[in-house]
């Protein structure tokens, strides 16, 4: 349950220093639902006032923009979200060096690890959420094979973690962020900072219900084509992919129904396969890509035997559905069946 409630200003810390690319933080610029802007111009009612500190949007640069985060180190900022993009790597394996670092300590000059940064601010945050499957569950950093030793900001900070609002970790994965998916996430946990929503609801991997409970086939304008075992064979059919390496039958991601931008995109909606990239396993669980996916051959068996069947019923169905009803005429007679 979280705690402190009714906040009138919250500042938002996102660093994008971990093993990130930050095209999450790309991608939140293309939000609608709400914008970022009308978010930070305090044009939404209800919500307390924000300040973002990212450094791919910030004015400030280098000591100027690193004070906000020595002063919430210090419990001098006032409350605040840590937003996390990109993987954590493991600093225990760092060998002579360090993987990765934001900003320099002010007495010592030594370079601040991503991590040090992580073990200062998460427990002092209102709430940790991270932007991203990179920082949500390891992602592509952390692939088999890599030297790092990348994780996901629960592996690191452990199941239990609570924030200071007692709020368990928020993820928001793809690869990228969906942009309305991340801005309204961050509005329901404004509002709850706000006294205005309840706690925010969480499935068991720590993704909001609402966003990530269907399945990218469940929203799929070509599921029609699936189940009446039409697929396609090459990457330029409007038919179903599961063939040439689409997992939409088991990844929970709303795109296909959201679209990328103003509704347009969706992944498989317009050509490309689903590869998984809002989840946990991503991406070793998925590759190689544009391979059919192992779980799909029976359940494509099935709709290729019984599909043809059902389309072509549906098919003497459809022409009958396509005339108009026999008594439509201008005979001198009357045949629609009414009685006086
Ligand atoms: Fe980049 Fe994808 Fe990682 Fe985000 S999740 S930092 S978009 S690689
Ligand atoms: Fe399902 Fe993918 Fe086929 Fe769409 S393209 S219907 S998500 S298997
Ligand atoms: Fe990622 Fe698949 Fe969703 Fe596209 S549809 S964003 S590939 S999980």
């Amino acid at each position: 349950m979280a705690t402190t409630t009714g906040l009138e200003e919250i500042h938002i810390l996102w660093t994008s220093e971990g093993m990130s690319c930050d095209g999450d933080t790309v991608s939140m610029t293309a939000a609608g639902l709400p914008s970022l802007e009308d978010v930070l111009l305090g044009l939404i009612p209800g919500l307390p006032k924000v300040h973002l500190h990212n450094k791919v949007l910030a004015a400030e640069t280098g000591d100027e923009f690193m004070a906000a985060f020595h002063r919430a180190a210090r419990d001098e900022l006032g409350p605040f979200i840590l937003v996390v993009e990109g993987s954590i790597p493991n600093e225990r394996i760092n060998g002579d060096g360090y993987w990765t670092s934001m900003g320099n300590d002010p007495v010592t000059g030594e370079p601040i690890t991503v991590n040090d940064w992580i073990d200062r601010l998460a427990p002092r945050a209102w709430a940790v959420v991270t932007a991203g499957t990179c920082s949500a569950y390891g992602g592509i950093h952390a692939m088999a094979g890599n030297p790092t030793g990348c994780m996901g900001l629960g592996d690191y900070l452990g199941g239990d973690f609570r924030s200071a609002g007692g709020l368990p970790i928020v993820n928001v994965p793809g690869c990228p962020i969906q942009p309305d998916n991340f801005m309204e996430t961050l509005l329901w946990l404004l509002y709850q900072a706000a006294g205005r929503a309840p706690t925010i609801p969480l499935d068991d991997k720590l993704r909001p219900t609402w966003l990530f409970g269907k399945t990218v086939h469940e929203g799929c304008d070509r599921a029609g084509y699936y189940e009446q075992g039409d697929f396609a064979l090459d990457y330029n059919s409007p038919k179903c992919q599961v063939k040439i390496g689409c997992w939409g039958p088991v990844v929970n991601c709303n795109v296909p129904k959201r679209g990328w931008m103003d509704g347009i995109g969706g992944c498989p909606n317009v050509g490309g396969i689903c590869i998984g990239c809002t989840m946990p396993g991503f991406p070793d669980k998925f590759m190689p890509f544009m391979d059919q996916p192992p779980g799909a051959t029976i359940s494509s068996t099935v709709a290729g035997v019984y599909g043809p069947l059902m389309r072509r019923l549906r098919g003497i169905t459809n022409k009958t559905v396509n005339e108009e009803p026999k008594w439509h005429h201008d005979r001198p007679e009357l045949t629609s069946g009414y009685r006086p």
